[in-house]
């Protein structure tokens, strides 16, 4: 799925590392995160007891018109002074850039101005003080190993130590701005709640989200659904607020409600592991990093040289940086989704048949993209299989049907190619 998180998308190398080393079986992972296993007495506990849920219910039974309202009435769609940090930060990244450029494009003009015997004495005092340049630079190294991990939080799921620079607050406040964008983006094709699709899907999210409402960042949200009726797109995406937007394009390409809720809860993982604050965090971390090299290129090269510098050097940070650590968040949050499907009680197979499926529909290049392609998706999916399986087994679900949907999918595939 295309989130909207895209834009924030990052590498981290250690951790793809970790996650293609640690694929945790499901008890593990769930020894870790403290999720405790579902008896059909617990769920029916987590109905009456949590209030997100019957929120999620309240919203569902009112009407999505009342959940549109819900939402402005929530996150004030006029300006407000909370939302000036993010904002502030947005103009802030940009500006930053351009202040660079300009402080190493001056220095040059500066340092061709200068006279020769000018510049011969600078050079001189700089090689007499090297040894408080090299101080300086070990000293502010030394600052950025510090910061990066005196930042460095624990998930609570998955055990993973990742990089968070802001608070819970301001990435809420960061979602808001995109809830309000998003509902005025579709909310001429919002679907009503009377509508089929709709109460598919809101049959599928509230099943998943009773079936896993022992986590605590699960608990913490109220969820709200909405449909949106554009069949040309294949998305879905769910917000850190706890807003799931699901596009009627991609519940087409979704055969069966096993399938759906394979979609729902990868996108409800991505929110549970806080995949926003994560990639928002490595994303200005990076941008002040990368204010040195930029300022440096600009102060050393022609204006032609340095703007193909600096592509190039943008290029490569997206390619070996920004689009690795983004699929290494994409298989995180498909590992995680599958367990979330199996404690929903939902035929964990059809994941891996959903994306078997889409290796046929969908061909794409995975070392240019913010998602592991549809192939490798299965095949790691195929590989957490067994452990899914057992976990559903644990929940005391019903029997899996006899037929197993990836044979299918596979003599379909047989047939594309043929
Ligand atoms: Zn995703």
């Amino acid at each position: 799925m295309k989130d909207t998180v895209n834009m924030f998308r990052l590498i981290n190398k250690k951790i793809v590392g970790n996650y293609h080393n640690s694929v945790l079986s499901m008890r593990q992972m769930l020894n870790i995160s403290g999720i405790k296993l579902n008896s059909a007495s617990r769920i029916n506990k987590y109905v009456t007891q949590v209030g997100s849920l019957s929120i999620t219910n309240a919203v569902l039974q009112n009407g999505l018109k009342v959940s549109f309202e819900a939402q402005k009435k929530l996150f004030h769609v006029t300006a407000s002074r909370q939302a000036l940090p993010p904002l502030f930060i947005i103009i802030l990244r940009p500006l930053s850039k351009i202040a660079a450029i300009l402080f190493g494009r001056t220095f040059r003009k500066w340092w061709r101005a200068l006279p020769p015997d000018k510049k011969q004495d600078l050079i001189l005092r700089l090689k007499r003080n090297k040894m408080v340049l090299l101080a300086s630079g070990i000293l502010a190294s030394t600052g950025v190993v510090w910061y990066y991990s005196s930042h460095l939080e624990e998930d609570p799921i998955t055990g993973r130590k990742k990089f968070i620079a802001f608070s819970n607050e301001y990435i809420l406040q960061l979602a808001k701005v995109e809830l309000t964008m998003q509902s005025e983006l579709h909310k001429d094709h919002f679907l009503p709640i009377t509508h089929p699709a709709y109460k598919r899907v809101a049959k599928v999210a509230n099943q998943l989200l009773k079936s896993n409402m022992e986590i605590p960042e699960l608990q913490q949200r109220n969820w709200v659904v909405t449909v949106v009726d554009e069949p040309s797109v294949n998305n879905a995406f769910v917000l850190p607020t706890g807003h799931i937007f699901i596009f009627t394009g991609i519940l087409n390409v979704c055969t069966n409600d096993d399938q759906l809720c394979v979609i729902l809860a990868h996108e409800i993982s991505h929110v549970l592991l806080s995949h926003m604050d994560e990639q928002i965090s490595s994303l200005h971390l990076v941008d002040l990093l990368i204010l040195i090299p930029l300022a440096f290129i600009w102060a050393v090269l022609p204006d032609a040289g340095a703007l193909m510098a600096q592509g190039l050097s943008e290029y490569f940070t997206k390619v070996l940086f920004h689009l690795p650590f983004s699929r290494a968040l994409e298989a995180e949050a498909d590992q995680v989704g599958l367990q979330l499907t199996a404690k929903a009680c939902y035929d964990v197979r059809e994941a891996s048949a959903f994306w078997a499926k889409m290796s046929v529909l969908d061909k794409e290049c995975e070392w240019l993209s913010t998602h592991p392609s549809n192939e490798t998706r299965q095949l790691v999916l195929d590989s957490l299989m067994p452990s899914a399986i057992r976990l559903r087994d644990d929940c005391k679900c019903p029997q899996l049907p006899l037929v197993d949907p990836r044979m299918l999918t596979a003599v379909k595939q047989k047939k594309a190619v043929i």
